[in-house]
Parts: C-alpha cells; sequence; structure tokens
C-alpha cells in the first residue's frame, strides 16, 4: 500500500536520487474544523519519504554529523500532536517544510491520513499527499520548539528514547505526544543528538556542521564581465547581509591577468575577511546566491564571469567533498587571492596542503607577475567609470610588492 507518487526524484544531472522512508508515525492531534475535533483529537498518521544524496553519509562513520531518524520521526510527530490547524493539507506543508529545513534534503514527499475523520459514509482512510522541494517549496514554516519552559530538564536526548528501526526502510512509531508536552529541545537546525547512535542512522560531513561559536572566513572575489568594481563593491555589501555572516575586513582591489581558461578580459579581484555563524556549506550556498544574483553563469571553467567567490578558508576546517573543498586546493598558488590576503592580514597563514605564510606564498607564486595593481580605497572612492578596464582611474593605486 503506497499513497506516494513513487516516481524518483533526480539530481541536477538526472541521476536518481537516494530515499530514506519514514512511514506510520503517529501522534494525536487536534486538526479539524470541528469543535469536537479541536476539544477530543483523533489520531493522525504521517509517511515521509526523504530523497536525498546518502553517499556522503555511506562512506563515514562520524556520529558528530549525524541526522538521525529519530530526530525527524519526533520532530514528525510534534507537528502531528502541535499547534491545531484546520486542514491536513495545512499539516503535510508544515511536515514539508520541517524535512526541508534539513540542508541534506533535496525534496520530500508527506501523506498525512485522517483515518478517524468525521466522514458520513464509512471509509477506509483519507490521505493528502504531497511532494515539496527546493524549487517547490512548502506553503508553511518548519516545525520549531516550543517555549523552552516546556523543555525537560537534563537528560538525555528525546531520540535516546525512541524506538528506532534498524532498518532505513522500516517503519518507525512514535508513541502519540500528550498534548502541552510537546518534545522541546529539537528544531530543524539543533545539532544532531551524537550520544544516542542508531544503526543506518544519516551521516552528513562537517561541512554541515553549524558551528559552537563564529568562525573566521576568508572570501576571494573576482569579476571579469560587466562593471566589476561596482559587481565587487555591491557583492561586499551583499555578503554582509548574509544573515549569519558578517563582513570584518576589505583588502585593496587588484588588477590580475586571467590565469588558465579561454582569453578573456582582466579581473579585478578583492579578499573579504568575514566571520560566520553558517556550516561551510551553507556559506557555501549563500555565496552561490550572490554569485547568481550578479547575473553568474556557469558556461566554460575558468570562463569569464560577473562574479566568482571562492571560500579560500573556513575557521582551520581542512575537508573535501563533491561540493565544496577548504582551503581551496588552488589558493596556495594564486597571486591574486595571495597578495590582496596578505595586504588586509599581513600574518595570514594558509593552512593545509602547499599552505604557509600567506605574504611569502604571495610573492613566490606563480602569477605574481600577473597582479598589475592595487587600489586602496576602492569601496568608499567614487566610481569614475566602471568599466572592465579601469587601469588608472582608481584613487589610491599602489603597485604590489
Ligand atoms: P576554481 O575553484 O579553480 O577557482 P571556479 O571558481 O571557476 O574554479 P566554479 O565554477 O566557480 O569554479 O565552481 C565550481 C564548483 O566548485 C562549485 O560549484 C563548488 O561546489 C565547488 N567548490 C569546491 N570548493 C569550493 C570552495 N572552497 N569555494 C567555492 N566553491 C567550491
Ligand atoms: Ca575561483
Ligand atoms: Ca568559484
Amino acid at each position: 500500500m503506497s499513497h506516494f507518487d513513487e516516481g524518483a526524484v533526480v539530481d541536477d544531472q538526472r541521476r536518481r536520487l537516494d530515499q530514506i522512508r519514514l512511514t506510520g508515525i503517529t501522534a494525536t492531534g487536534y486538526h479539524g474544523v470541528f469543535e469536537h475535533e479541536r476539544r477530543e483529537g483523533q489520531v493522525f498518521v504521517a509517511d515521509v519519504i526523504v530523497h536525498l544524496d546518502t553517499r556522503r553519509a555511506a562512506a563515514r562513520d562520524d556520529l558528530a554529523h549525524t541526522l538521525n531518524y529519530g530526530e525527524l520521526a519526533l520532530q514528525v510527530s510534534a507537528v502531528l500532536s502541535g499547534e491545531p490547524v484546520d486542514l491536513i493539507e495545512t499539516v503535510a506543508e508544515r511536515i514539508a517544510a520541517t524535512v526541508l529545513a534539513h540542508a541534506i534534503v533535496q525534496a520530500v514527499d508527506v501523506a498525512v491520513h485522517k483515518p478517524q475523520a468525521p466522514i458520513e459514509v464509512p471509509f477506509g482512510d483519507v490521505v493528502v499527499a504531497v511532494r515539496r522541494d527546493r524549487t517547490k517549496l512548502p506553503a508553511a514554516e518548519p516545525y520549531v520548539a516550543q517555549a523552552p519552559a516546556l523543555a525537560a530538564p537534563a537528560g538525555p536526548p528525546p531520540t535516546a528514547a525512541l524506538p528506532v528501526a534498524p532498518n532505513p526502510s522500516a517503519p518507525v512509531i512514535v508513541a502519540p505526544a500528550p498534548t502541552g508536552a510537546l518534545p522541546t529541545g529539537v528544531t530543524p537546525s539543533a545539532p544532531p543528538a551524537a550520544a544516542s547512535p542508531v544503526d543506518g542512522e544519516l551521516v552528513v560531513d562537517a561541512f554541515d556542521r553549524t558551528p559552537d561559536a563564529p568562525v573566521d572566513v576568508v572570501l576571494a572575489l573576482g569579476s571579469n564581465l560587466g562593471a566589476p568594481q561596482d559587481t565587487l563593491r555591491r557583492a561586499v555589501g551583499d555578503l554582509g547581509d548574509i544573515p549569519g555572516v558578517q563582513v570584518v575586513d576589505v583588502s585593496p582591489l587588484a588588477r590580475t591577468a586571467p590565469v588558465g581558461g579561454p582569453e578573456q578580459p582582466d579581473f579585478l579581484n578583492a579578499v573579504v575577511l568575514a566571520r560566520t555563524s553558517l556550516s561551510a556549506r551553507d556559506l557555501l550556498r549563500a555565496t552561490q546566491s550572490v554569485e547568481q544574483a550578479h547575473g553568474r553563469e556557469r558556461h566554460e571553467h575558468w570562463g569569464p564571469r560577473t562574479l566568482d567567490v571562492d571560500i579560500i578558508v573556513y575557521g582551520s576546517l581542512t575537508a573535501v567533498s563533491d561540493d565544496l573543498e577548504v582551503p581551496h586546493p588552488r589558493a596556495h598558488e594564486r597571486a591574486f587571492v595571495l597578495q590582496p590576503w596578505a595586504q588586509v592580514s599581513p600574518d595570514a597563514v594558509l593552512p593545509g596542503l602547499g599552505g604557509g605564510p600567506v605574504a611569502a606564498l604571495a610573492a613566490t607564486a606563480p602569477d605574481r607577475d600577473g597582479v598589475r595593481w592595487l587600489a586602496l580605497d576602492w569601496l568608499t572612492a567614487p566610481v569614475p567609470a566602471a568599466s572592465p578596464d579601469p587601469a588608472g582611474e582608481l584613487g589610491g593605486s599602489v603597485q604590489p610588492a
């Protein structure tokens, strides 16, 4: 029996995504348009199919980065037994939003059953089934834990008490939660409970870890299409506008000859020092949306672009995955990154393979002669002409060392 459209969800390369199925989550809820439904409550059941890429999870065994089924089931149960609404459509949307709040999830199917619905004729079940993903977002907000006053005192995390099936495809049944005693302390972004490992749980990597304290990051910006100086200026503002990102300092502006790729105009480059409370992967997503906002299109690798934002370092993290590597694997050999970085942070050290003192690396980088000048006050000086060839037009130029 299935109420889902079993159709696979595919990734951007049309490869079928993996699935995690969590079915039969049961709780007493108070949803409905009738007064007696609001007063007495009834059974609601949810099935959830999460579409995601589990490969990152499969290779690792790092419990610090888990998103376990117990947590997910608890959140779904909390929506079922939580704030009453008129329609199970709304309940389904809210569950979808809660599941999608986990960054690793790409799409979700949600079915909400109301087998005791007040219907005049005999019937078996009534189900609302929805599929939501990152392009068709849920029409509701994710579940957020209720007031801390309701939170259980210090003790094992809620997941510890859950009966969780060892097999990802087996159902997980959660006992109905009494009203007023919602599982609290669990929010979609809460760090996963490392204390209660469960077989088969989903593991995400270090890039998904939300830091305990703000992390210092270095971002490298480049532009060689459109009006580069203007773009870079606005991009610095946009980066500072990202919730959870604070711009600390901005380097002088470098004009550099392109390295690699096709014949193309010179680049303007700058380095931004920032502090973030975002995970590395959320930071990457946010910087990519800044690129998009400036009309970035990805055609050829190392080709011309209106805006490129690379994450050079994220605190002291050294890690690699399909979508992200920090420190940036080519930063150590790029004068157009190292020179502006050394200007704004003379004592900086690049961690990782090929790393070292940034100023020393800048002085020996193979493309060091391609950095033609640096403008000091490019953020505040008037832009005479935001042309792609601004040499000689910017105030405060200095020659690179
Ligand atoms: P390069 O990485 O050599 O500077 P590029 O900036 O031209 O090349 P892009 O097309 O902008 O490459 O990015 C390709 C992919 O690189 C991105 O989709 C992103 O997932 C990945 N990537 C890996 N590590 C990083 C990082 N540290 N910062 C930004 N993107 C990264
Ligand atoms: Ca780049
Ligand atoms: Ca890039």
